[in-house]
């Protein structure tokens, strides 16, 4: 008789142990060789950042898989790079399509990394940019309930009543004495509608 074949397989890749953060660190004293086998590692969409903090001085390998690492923020401002490895890294930098920002401790020494990055089609790199708070940009879209005591958030198609200078949730529409009569709006539109003319409002479904 074979073998039931129900039991669960339990042969998938062991998760490495970053998995579902969203940032790195790479720290210590490594070498060239340790740094591109780490990265080879930690690499992937999902990786919002990735921070090098080695005591050693990288050479050009390291630069380079840096440079083309699969993560959003690079941070190579507690990093030491030798002369042709800056050259490597900022090569490298100039064709990474997953990078949205750099942060560097010689900003001056990527002065003209935007030009090469243009030049392949890519949006400038933000330097030394505090973008650790991309969290905030959910909040910005909200709309804040006016009620009283309430501290309701109102997000995309949450029903906000509004009478043009305040806003509220359902609740507090309901229970209100009296008044302005209220406009029954979804957030999403009050934000928008708050924001005036947004220009960023583009690829929003309607
Ligand atoms: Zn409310």
């Amino acid at each position: 008789m074979p073998a039931p074949s129900k039991a669960p397989r339990v042969d998938a890749p062991e998760a490495p142990a970053f998995d579902g953060a969203h940032s790195v660190e790479l720290t210590g004293e490594l070498t060239d060789a340790q740094v591109v086998a780490a990265l080879l590692e930690v690499g992937g969409p999902q990786l919002d950042g990735l921070a090098v903090k080695t005591t050693t001085t990288l050479g050009a390998a390291a630069a380079a898989a840096l440079g083309a690492v699969e993560a959003r923020v690079l941070d190579v401002a507690e990093a030491a790079f030798a002369g042709d490895a800056v050259e490597a890294l900022r090569g490298a930098l100039s064709t990474n399509g997953f990078l949205r920002a750099l942060r560097t401790a010689d900003p001056e020494a990527f002065a003209d990394l935007d030009e090469a990055r243009a030049a392949h089609d890519l949006a400038p790199l933000s330097l030394n940019d505090d973008d650790d708070e991309e969290d905030e940009d959910d909040d910005e879209d909200g709309v804040y309930c006016d009620g009283e005591g309430c501290e309701a958030v109102l997000v995309d198609d949450a029903a906000v009543f509004t009478d043009g200078a305040s806003d509220y949730c359902g609740a507090c529409a309901a229970r209100r004495p009296g008044g302005p009569e209220l406009r029954e709006t979804t957030a999403r539109a009050r934000v928008a509608e708050v924001a005036g003319d947004d220009d960023s409002d583009g690829g929003e479904a309607p």
